[in-house]
């Protein structure tokens, strides 16, 4: 009975919290230079407070297979309104302070290993604070008060940047609320910012590349809008940032990224081929629709599914290209008998779907044997489709029309 009667008071917190109108969450980024050298972006974090007197924050901890993230949170102190003290790990505060008090955080983020960002074993999501710029993803930079509704609202805004420094993030917009708080990105510094011909759609670059600026630009404002065009969406505001990575070796390559809802956060050596980059945007930037407007993933299964989302992806992100003009016939071939040839000499090519699961993480072959049969599956299943007057793309639709996750 105890328990039940436990249940039952945290379940009335629940709602009350959840009922509450929540008032504006601000945040105030500032750069903090020592001699002309960046050191670290302060955070001026301003809410009200719980109704209860008591606020539990939550830093940033594990995310994108990184731990600890907290530690590139220093300096954290209530201004005011309130008294700071330890919660239950690392990775939480709690907060006292009077009902509904106006409290004001601040702390600075600081980057918490030596040196640029490197290509070295998976992308560098750690807040990365050089001398001249910064690069803060959302989950690896900010405080969020803890078990707050995701639909409160938020402004960010950033302040005293100094002379010739740009910023670009994908907080800036109207109607940014909590949850959208850690899926996002902010560059500031040396970045050059740019639209595409869709002035919804910003780039921000930095360093040197084989390609223009200009080239890149068109060429992620064809992708995000033929994406968009081919799945009846709006234009909506969506942000590009490429961050160079120092290579170990001159001859080492490496290209990778992250989504993060309307925004797609690049790192890449500076000797990446355009064409690398943009296939790797066309094909993320994919992910916003399939697996999720046509009906989402299993939840307890879902490497099993990766055949549909990555699969039927990487289908439709070498068509898309093709449609858009970004790629020649020839390009669309020569990427289709990669997949042809790798599927044919992989050592994982028989295996049943239930194998990939099992090894996906530990088998380099298993690992793409998704990527592969989804694609030749959908390729097959469109010349089916064409043969009696219709097309994958129909199909495709509909079930986006009926409505996915
Ligand atoms: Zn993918």
């Amino acid at each position: 009975m105890q328990a039940a009667r436990v249940l039952a008071v945290l379940a009335l917190a629940f709602l009350s919290v959840g009922m509450a109108p929540r008032e504006r969450i601000d945040y105030t980024l500032t750069p903090i230079l020592t001699e002309g050298a960046l050191v670290a972006v302060e955070v001026d974090l301003r809410f009200r407070g719980e109704a209860d007197g008591e606020t539990a924050l939550s830093l940033p901890d594990a995310w994108g297979g990184q731990a600890e993230l907290y530690r590139a949170i220093t300096a954290l102190e209530a201004v005011s309104g309130a008294q700071l003290r330890e919660g239950a790990g690392p990775a939480q505060r709690l907060l006292s302070h009077r009902p509904n008090a106006r409290v004001h955080l601040r702390y600075r983020i600081v980057q918490d290993h030596e040196g640029p960002p490197m290509a070295r074993g998976g992308n560098p999501y750690r807040a990365v604070v050089q001398p001249g710029y910064f690069h803060l993803i959302g989950h690896a930079s900010f405080i969020t008060p803890e078990g707050w509704d995701e639909a409160a609202p938020v402004q960010l805004r950033v302040r005293a940047l100094p002379r010739g420094w740009r910023f670009a993030s994908d907080l800036e917009h109207d109607g940014l609320t909590l949850g959208g708080v850690g899926r996002s990105i902010s560059v500031g510094g040396d970045f050059r910012i740019h639209h595409g011909a869709d002035r919804n759609i910003r780039v921000a670059i930095r360093g040197d590349w084989g390609f223009s600026d200009a080239s890149f630009v068109a060429q992620a404002n064809e992708i995000i809008s033929g994406q968009r065009n081919f799945w009846g969406d709006e234009s909506t505001p969506y942000l590009v940032t490429v961050l160079p990575l120092e290579a170990p070796n001159p001859r080492a390559r490496s290209v990778g990224g992250t989504g993060l809802g309307d925004a797609f956060a690049f790192f890449a050596t500076a000797n990446t081929e355009e064409s690398r980059i943009t296939r790797t945007l066309a094909h993320e930037s994919l992910h916003t629709w399939l697996p999720h407007r046509i009906g989402g993933m299993s939840a307890q299964n879902e490497v099993g599914d990766y055949w549909l989302s990555e699969g039927f992806t990487d289908f439709y992100t070498a068509r898309m290209l093709v449609r858009q003009g970004l790629w020649i016939p020839a390009d669309y071939a020569a990427d289709f008998n990669a997949t042809l040839s790798a599927y044919a000499h992989s050592t994982a090519r028989t295996a049943p779907n239930a194998r990939v699961a099992e090894a996906f993480w530990t088998d380099q072959d298993m690992q793409q044997l998704p990527y592969q049969r989804g694609r030749l599956l959908a390729a097959i299943w469109d010349r089916r489709l064409r043969a009696e007057g219709r097309s994958l793309d129909v199909l495709m639709h509909a079930m986006s029309a009926r409505g996915g996750g």
